[in-house]
């Protein structure tokens, strides 16, 4: 996190939808103000209709100017959107205090036969990410930050707005955008918990994903706090050699140490666990790759989904073909594993997240592109062997 002392001046104000119950009773305290504003503020910043603490007019002038000196009402307020898939997705950028820039997508699924309409918004928890998995647009980017609370229900809040315009309800989280949530753990929660509190946003519980790369201390500390979220795991490969080249933590905590906490946290919870694995073509698809999988995780309450590689620059590798996504799942489910594979929209995880992000990065100079695709042939063909790299992990993250 950012040494506040040296953030910019906007940066070092705090966001409402963040401060603690208690810190906003002592400033309104502080200021002679009855205790009854705390919940009229709450009901501004949480009530979805006004852009600015100055719409607030149920509160008196002179404390609305004292809000606005001492508190930002929107972290995420310059924002870009881009509209694709024929209006189904909209990509927001947003441009954060200190210029870090981090992306959230809102993806629109129309009502079908038996199914409402649906509206689930990706969010980012960190400004880049540390764990650098090379078919990732974030992982490109490297780590700039972890996001603070008020920036991760901001996202929300924006997307929330939106919506309401057009009398429509955001009816999904998932945590699917950039960073690695169980690595910001300690804003990541009261996040949730803001989401879901009936006072505050008021999203259930089931209708919140967050995804981890496999970060296992994470996964037990969930455990702990019982049935909160729906937890995926991207798996990716069943193999250590492979998946140490696909997501560098692996090095860390091997799949199977990954497996295993996802499985205490499904039989504490009772809630199932959702594999992801983003298929690459010749590199994860393989027979020898399912036939890992089914290994790994027979007999388990789990559900697979397997998602065609987006394409990122910077990678040797595209999606796998369909008919060959087909048979991997086929080969999964005849052994009882339940699979579904993800339509190659890719925005049904946060698949188009970064991507946005990494274009306003610029290109790396090309002989760096280069190497950096010649290192991951090289890797991943001595991980197809079976053959586990010695190449120093280049994770940098702590536990
Ligand atoms: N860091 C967490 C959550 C953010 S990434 C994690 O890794 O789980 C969210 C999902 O997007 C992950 O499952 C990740 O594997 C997937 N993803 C990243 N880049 C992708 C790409 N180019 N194509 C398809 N899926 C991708
Ligand atoms: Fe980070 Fe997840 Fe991207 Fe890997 S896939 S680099 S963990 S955001």
């Amino acid at each position: 996190m950012m040494d506040i002392a040296l953030a910019p001046p906007e940066m070092q104000k705090p966001g409402l939808s963040g401060l603690p119950a208690e810190t906003m009773a002592a400033w309104l305290a502080e200021r002679g103000q009855p205790a009854y504003r705390a919940r009229q503020i709450a009901d501004a910043v949480w009530g979805g209709t006004i852009a600015s603490i100055e719409e607030a007019l149920a509160l008196p002038a002179k404390l609305r100017r004292e809000l606005v000196e001492t508190f930002r009402f929107d972290t995420v307020a310059d924002t870009e959107v881009r509209v694709t898939d024929g209006s189904l997705t909209e990509k927001g950028l947003h441009r954060l205090a200190d210029d870090a820039l981090v992306e959230s997508v809102l993806m629109h699924y129309p009502a079908r036969a038996g199914a409402r309409e649906r509206h689930t918004l990706c969010i980012s928890s960190q400004a880049g990410c540390a764990v650098g998995c090379p078919f990732c647009a974030t992982g490109e980017l490297g780590f700039t930050r972890d996001l603070q609370m008020a920036e991760i229900v901001d996202q929300v809040r924006w997307a929330a707005r939106r919506l309401s315009a057009d009398g429509r309800r955001l009816t999904n989280v998932v945590f699917m955008g950039m960073g690695e949530p169980l690595l910001n753990l300690d804003r990541v929660l009261p996040a949730i918990e803001a989401l879901n509190d009936p006072h505050r946003f008021g999203l259930g519980a089931r209708h919140i994903t967050v995804s981890t790369s496999g970060v296992v201390p994470g996964i037990r500390r969930l455990t702990a706090l019982g049935p909160q979220f729906t937890l995926a795991v991207s798996l990716h490969a069943a193999r250590d050699a492979l998946r140490d080249v696909l997501v560098p933590l692996n090095r860390r905590w091997p799949v199977g140490e990954v497996v295993a906490a996802a499985r205490e946290h499904a039989a504490a919870t009772g809630r199932r666990i959702s594999y992801e694995v983003t298929m690459i073509g010749g590199i994860n698809d393989t027979d020898a790759d399912a036939d890992a999988m089914i290994e790994l995780l027979r007999g388990d309450h789990a559900h697979v989904n397997l998602i065609p590689m987006n394409p990122v620059a910077h990678t040797p590798w595209t999606a796998s073909a369909m008919l060959v996504i087909e048979r991997f799942a086929a080969m999964l489910q005849a052994a009882g594993i339940q699979t579904t594979i993800r339509g190659n929209r890719g925005q049904d995880v946060g698949a188009a997240c970064g991507q946005l992000a990494a274009e306003r990065a610029g290109e790396p100079p090309a002989p760096a592109v280069v190497r950096r695709r010649a290192r991951l042939v090289a890797q991943s063909a001595a991980a197809l062997l079976g053959e586990r790299s010695d190449e120093p992990s280049p994770v940098g993250v702590g536990e």
